[in-house]
């Protein structure tokens, strides 16, 4: 079943997988565009990475 909410992400760069909100909360703490942002941060490596690259879904 799908989890809503949850969507776990792998870094391109050192291929640790983790949830989207983990990294928002641990490499994006302190970053002014928190709140809307394109980006993950890989909490890892510290790897800046853009969401869902090439495909975008509408609500
Ligand atoms: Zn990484």
């Amino acid at each position: 079943m799908p989890s809503k909410g949850k969507r776990i992400v792998r870094c391109p760069s050192c291929y640790f997988a983790f949830d989207i909100s983990y990294g928002r909360a641990m490499a994006c703490s302190g970053c002014i565009s928190l709140v809307q942002c394109d980006m993950v941060k890989c909490p890892k490596c510290g790897y800046e990475f853009p969401l869902s690259p090439g495909r975008k879904r509408l609500l």
